[in-house]
Formats: C-alpha cells, structure tokens, sequence
C-alpha cells in the first residue's frame, strides 16, 4: 500500500505511537488520538509533527486508515467514528506486519526485555554506521532518539512484535530473535500450549535465521527441526558471548565462535542485560557482518527499564517496567548485585488477570527486597476479577497493601531514612508519575537550604522589556473585573522570556497560566498560587500582511486590532470578529466565534510554545475545531498565527459591514462589565433561551446579576465578588435544570480551577 493518511488511536501508549511516527517517516500523513494524555510520547509524537486529533475528518483530513491500539476496544467512540467514515481499521501488529511485509524484518520477540534488546539492537546497528528502519515498543532514555525511524534506502528493519493479543500471526520475519519464552498472557491464551504454538508458528515462517539464547529448553524445543539455521547465543553458543570483567556499570564479554574473535566492551552490568546485549550484537553480526570492541558506545537506556531518576550519596531512586514475576526477580537480582545497601519497592501490579495468575509468584519474588509496597493493581482497562487484587499479591507476607498513593512519600522518606537505600518503582502502568514525583521531592529536599523563588531562577534571563512583579491584582486585567492575585504575574517581551519562565515554573513546580484580555476568564477570589502570563508587549500585537490575503498577527493581538487591519488591508472574512473583546491566543484556544463563523475557519497556521517550552508550529489540519474549544492549545502559549482572508473589497464596505455586527451586539448584549456568555449552548437549544425561560433574567447575588438584556450574560453591577458570580451561576444550572432544561455547562474559563471543584 503506498503511503496515504493515517489516524493511530492510541498514540500516546508505547505500541502505537513508534509505529505512528514509523508510518510519518514513509511519508503517510498521521495523525493521532488517546483518551489519556500527559506521556512523553505526545513529546515525540509533537517532534514528528504528528497531532492529536479527536476528530480527523472535521480537521480536513481523510484517513483511509485507522491504526489501533488493542487498548482501544470495539465500541470506542473514535473507532466507531473511523467505521463510520469507512476507514481501513488494523491493530497496531497487523498494521506493522503490512508495513514490513516486503522488507528484511527482524523480529524481537519473547517475554521479557524486548525493548530493551531492541533498542540495543538500534543502538548497536547505529553505532556499526549501517543504514536501517525500526519501530522500538519504548523510549529511548535520549529523548533525542526518535523511538522509530523509517528507511527509504534500506530493507532493513527492526521492530518488537507484540505476542499479548495474537497479532505476532501476522509476521513473516526474515530474522526473528526470541530473548525468552515465559507464560504470560492468561487474558488471551487459553493456555501455555497456545503461546507456545504461536511462536513455533512465527518460527516457521522465519526466512533466514532464528535467534535464540543458549540453553533455554522451551525455545529450543519450540525451535527444533526448523527449516531455517537455528542461532544460539551465550557463554556456550554458536555466538559465544562470556563474561570476563565488569563492575556495578559496565561488563566485557569475550566474542567468540560466529563472533569475531575480541573483547567487547558495554556500558551495562547485571546478567539479563549482558544477556540482551549478546543478543543485539549477533543480530548486528548477522546484519553488518561485524562487531565492534565498544559495540554499545551509543547506548543510554530505555526509559522505565532501570531508568535512575535520582541520585545522591546514600539514595537511588529508579523506575522499572518491569510486570511479570520473572522481570521482578531478575531487576532484584540485577539491584542486589549492583547497589549496596537496602532494597526498597513499590510494585504497581499490571492487569486484574495477570495479579490473579501469578499472585504467589509476585508475593514470593518481592521478598528479594528488604521492604515491599504493593499499590492498587493498575487495570489497564480491564474489569476487576476474583483474586485479582493488591490484597492477594500481600497475602500472608511482610509486604505491605498501600492504598492511597498520595501516603507513598511519607512513608517513602521513613524508609529510606538511615543506612544506605535505593527505592525502586516497578511496573508497567501508571506508577511512573509517583516515581518522578518522588524523585522531584528528594531534589527539593536536597537544596531545602536555600529555597529560590521564581525571581531568583529568571535573575538575568528576562530580555530587558519583560516585566515580573509578586502577588498581581488580577481583577483589573480581566473584564469582568473580579478575583484576587496572582502570586506571579509576568509581561515576557519575547520567546525567550516566555520559555526561562516556563522552565523556571517546572523546575519550582509552580503552576503557570496565560491570559489574553481575560474575556473569557473567572479569576476566583482567593486569586492563582502560581504565575499569570500576559502576552501584552507590543511584539506580541503585530499584525503583518504577507500578500496573497494572508496576515501574521501576535499571540496578543486583540482581535480589534486585526479587525482594523484586515478592513485597511481590504481584506474580507475576518467581519464577524469585530466586537469579540479577546485576542488572538485566547480566541484560538477557545475558538471564539459569532454570526456562524469561528476563528479557525480563517486560520492557516498557528505557532505556539508547548508546556514544555518547545516552539511549534502547524497548519490548520492539525487542530480540532470544536465549539469554544481547542484542545491542541490547551495549556500552550500562542505566539503567533497566520490568518487567511475569504477575499478582497473595498475597505470601506469592509468597515460598513463590521459597525453592523458592532451594532447588532450594542443592541443584543449587555453594556456592564461581563465575561461573554457563561455557558455553552447545548446540543439543539441556546444557553441564553433557557435561562430566560426559567425566568432569571435578573436574578443576583449582590452585584453579580444575570444580564436582564442577554440571559447567557452574568453581568458585574459594581462591586460584585467572584464567589457571588459562582453562586449566581449554581443558582441558574439548578434552576434551568429543575425547568427541565438541559445541565448548562460553563464555556467560560476558571483561572486555575476545575469548574465541577466549583459548581
Ligand atoms: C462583551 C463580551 C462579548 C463576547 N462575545 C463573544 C462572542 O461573540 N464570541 C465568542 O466566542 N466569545 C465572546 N466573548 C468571550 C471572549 O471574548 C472570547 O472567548 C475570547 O476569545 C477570549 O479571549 P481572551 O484573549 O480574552 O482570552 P482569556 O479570557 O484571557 O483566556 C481564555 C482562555 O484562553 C487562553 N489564552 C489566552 N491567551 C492565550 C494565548 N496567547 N495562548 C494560549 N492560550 C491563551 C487562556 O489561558 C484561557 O484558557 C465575549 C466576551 C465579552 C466580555
């Protein structure tokens, strides 16, 4: 199939997002979608230019194929809209298989350690200079390794097959390396026959070789009889790999047999991983022809494999992904032989159905540490089973059940305090957040004697316009006119500024929020305990034609601003605007809109800062335009945009048309201080009609009063209080709600809120 467009549902999970950015380096137009956000993925997918998009089609693009994760169950809304559309729907393997049918595949597979041997085989080909594809089921630990690549000049290419959801029948490798053989997957195997029959299976239609470690009973008899050579690896293979020196970090193998005969020097130490890197270099010897003294050179690790996220005399603080009770022992063989000291775990079980199978297993490996702490199992979507508990993984043992996450740090630092300890965090959900978070609070506390504040950090990094002032009076940079302060408040002058902030923030752990006219905005009365930035230098207002009925305009720009410069310019399409109080950043992020047209439909392109503080840009197919929504921006920074005019006229016939909508909202729209309408009109009726109906036009709460002129509008009479306007708002969702119309959603924005905390 040539290349064409493509949508992964579940880009941002470790299996499809490679093989999304796999399929953009071929020169498919991708994009993708997950219901959980927050992964690095979404980083490398955003590096791969790869958006995620709730709906592809209304974007203005046309997938005529849907990639899934297997995470995303028939009956998911984006797989029932992609059947809709009559898109070509495959799982994230038989999309794979497609893809390297007619390429030379190396396929690694077993139970353990497959991305680790797979990145190793990536590292090691890379570091022989040779030319290759891969799709790796991970992160490299480098965040500037992509985890796939695409060759167009190569016929190689190197990816893990997945055997948990039977999609491994789809591949017909030309090598496959198989690093181990466990039972696993009780969810989708009957039982250990019907695994084993699958990868005698994949062994069959292997073209050129098998690769298999020296000594495993189970892979050798699931290998024995092949029509293909059988290749084994370790101290006693035909690829002899055996240890002869190493410490805590590294090791040096000597090669011998189908290896060149030399000693090989690799930058990792404990059995499983000299185990894998065997491996990775009799793959390489098989594809380059050679093997190097420092194969590994350019190895730095996979995240969540013995990933050290904290280190200081005395404490080691890492996460592992490890889930299986084999994976378990083997990371606490691999601890005790290379930390001295306590061993301290957190164990996350993965799935409902693999607690249940091997609770015993997991109870019994933990015991290699000195203190074990289950959390609650991570289902993955699964539903709860009998015996599938944390409760059965502690049963009888010293281990202990903690069932709010939240008391993991305390009970954390009691542990560790004393002798010399490492903690390890183990499993393959979502316990990687309270690994960093952990980490990050050992950072904190290992420079509690000076605590820097936000000025501190940005001292002599601000250009010389930017402004950062404490504890800012918000209320008057809204038009509403209500709140408290904002602990920081910053007018950044350029990028640059914008991103020391934004660093600054995360490395204070400081929460950050961007306003345009807070037009749109409640700022609560307590005010925000964190930093407010405000585009408002002239840089950030500048509007530049680029002919051909395009514009440029800042991020800050008020949309007054572009109104008039289109109407000079004579440039129609922009009239409905005219009146919108907001600017450029903040009508994108919420889509802003009025007489029938919203502001991406005149949208070309948006450059914005990430949350992270990586500048983006992207054409208007990359973004969900939905009703006062843009998820893509939310909690970006708009820097700039580049609008498109729907055609060309007489300025002053531009101008005429834009004092009419002036007009009409002068007559339809309240004159008092306001934030627009509150709610969002639901499906088929007008927020503001309903509120009328229920008769509440009027209605107050000291001076914060529904509009007696627009009923969607909760008006400022003076001296009203955040705190009054949201009782005012309860009181007209009760109400309409009890009239029997519909729960009124808001569409405005709570500055640092979440409005069911405040509704
Ligand atoms: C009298 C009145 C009439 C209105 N009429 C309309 C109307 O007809 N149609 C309509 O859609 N809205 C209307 N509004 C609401 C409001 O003007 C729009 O939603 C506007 O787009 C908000 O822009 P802002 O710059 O004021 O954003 P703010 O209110 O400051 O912020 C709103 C959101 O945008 C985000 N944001 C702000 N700047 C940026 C940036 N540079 N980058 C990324 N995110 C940013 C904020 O973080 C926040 O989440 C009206 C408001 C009033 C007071």
């Amino acid at each position: 199939m040539s290349a064409g467009s493509a949508w992964m549902l579940g880009a941002c999970g470790m299996g499809v997002g490679p093989l999304a950015i796999y399929l953009k380096g071929e020169g498919w137009e991708v994009s993708g979608w997950d219901d959980s956000t927050g992964s690095p993925m979404e980083f490398q997918l955003a590096d791969a230019e790869i958006p995620l998009l709730r709906d592809p089609w209304a974007a203005g693009r046309r997938p005529g194929l849907v990639g899934r994760s297997s995470a995303v169950k028939p009956g998911h809304p984006a797989l029932m809209l992609a059947e809709s559309k009559g898109a070509r729907v495959l799982r994230r393997g038989e999309l794979l298989a497609e893809r390297v049918a007619d390429r030379r595949f190396v396929a690694v597979c077993g139970s353990h350690g497959k991305t680790t041997t797979c990145g190793m085989i990536v590292a090691a080909l890379a570091g022989a200079g040779a030319d290759f594809g891969y799709v790796l089921g991970g992160l490299f630990r480098d965040p500037s390794m992509p985890p796939a690549r695409a060759s167009a000049s190569s016929p190689w290419v190197v990816a893990e097959v997945d055997e948990s959801d039977g999609t491994i029948g789809a591949f017909s490798p030309d090598v496959t390396v198989a690093v181990n053989l466990d039972w696993d997957h009780p969810d989708y195997y009957r039982d250990e026959a019907a695994l084993e029959a699958v990868f005698r299976a994949l062994f069959e239609r292997t073209r050129t070789a098998v690769i298999i470690p020296a000594g495993n009973a189970r892979l050798e008899r699931l290998a024995a009889g092949l029509a293909v050579p059988v290749l084994r690896v370790g101290p006693e293979g035909d690829y002899r790999a055996r240890p002869v020196a190493g410490d805590h970090a590294s090791s040096v193998l000597e090669l011998g047999g189908k290896f060149p005969a030399l000693q090989a020097t690799l930058p990792v130490a404990g059995t499983f991983n000299r185990a894998n890197a065997a491996m990775a270099l009799a793959v390489t010897h098989v594809v380059t022809g050679a093997v190097s003294s420092e194969p590994l050179a350019r190895w730095r690790g996979i995240r969540r494999r013995q990933d050290v996220l904290f280190e200081r005399p005395g404490l080691r603080v890492l996460a592992d992904y490890a889930h299986h009770p084999t994976e378990i022992a083997a990371l606490l063989r691999w601890l005790r032989e290379t930390h001295p000291g306590r061993v301290i775990v957190v164990f996350q079980p993965h799935r409902h159905t693999r607690t249940r199978q091997y609770a015993a297993e997991f109870r019994q490996a933990l015991t290699a540490a000195d203190h074990a702490l289950v959390m609650p199992v991570y289902s993955a979507g699964e539903a709860a089973v009998e015996g599938g508990g944390s409760e059965s993984v502690v049963a009888a043992s010293a281990h202990r059940l903690v069932d709010d996450r939240r008391a993991l740090p305390e009970l954390l630092d009691a542990l560790v305090a004393g002798e010399e300890a490492v903690v390890a965090f183990v499993g393959a959900g979502d316990i990687e957040r309270d690994a960093e978070a952990y980490a990050k609070r050992q950072r904190r506390h290992g420079s509690a004697a000076f605590t820097p504040d936000l000025s501190d950090l940005v001292a002599g990094r601000l250009s010389a316009g930017a402004v950062l002032r404490p504890n800012e009076p918000l209320a008057r940079r809204t038009t509403l006119g209500v709140g408290g302060n904002a602990r920081w408040y910053a007018e950044p002058a350029t990028v640059d500024d914008v991103v020391a902030l934004l660093r600054a923030c995360a490395e204070l752990d400081l929460r950050w929020f961007v306003i345009g006219r807070g037009s749109n905005l409640l700022v609560p009365d307590e005010g925000y305990d964190g930093l407010v930035l405000h585009l408002d230098s002239p840089r950030w207002g500048e509007v530049t034609p680029l002919g051909d009925g395009r514009l440029r305009v800042g991020g800050g720009t008020r949309l007054k601003e572009l109104c008039g410069a289109a109407a000079r310019e004579g440039l129609a399409g922009f009239e409905f605007l005219e009146g919108i109080p907001g600017t450029v950043g903040g009508s994108l992020r919420m889509n802003a809109g009025a007489m029938g047209g919203w502001i991406f439909d005149v949208v070309e392109s948006v450059e914005w800062l990430s949350p992270q503080g990586r500048v983006r840009a992207a054409r208007r197919d990359s973004f969900d335009a939905l009703y006062r929504d843009c998820p893509q921006l939310h909690g970006a920074v708009v820097l700039s945009a580049v609008l498109r005019a729907s055609g060309r006229d007489e300025p002053a016939a531009i101008r005429a048309r834009m004092d009419e909508m002036a007009r009409r909202r002068r007559e339809s729209q309240p004159r008092e201080a306001s934030a627009g309408c509150v709610f969002r009109n639901p499906e088929q009726a007008k927020a503001g009609q309903l509120v009328d109906r229920a008769g509440l036009k009027g209605f107050a709460c000291g001076d914060a009063e529904v509009s007696p002129v627009h009923a969607n509008f909760i008006v400022n009479r003076g001296a009203a209080s955040a705190a009054q306007f949201i009782e005012v708002m309860r009181h007209v969702r009760a109400e309409v709600k009890r009239s029997g119309g519909a729960e009124l959603q808001p569409e405005i924005v709570a500055l640092g809120r979440e409005w069911r905390d405040l509704l």
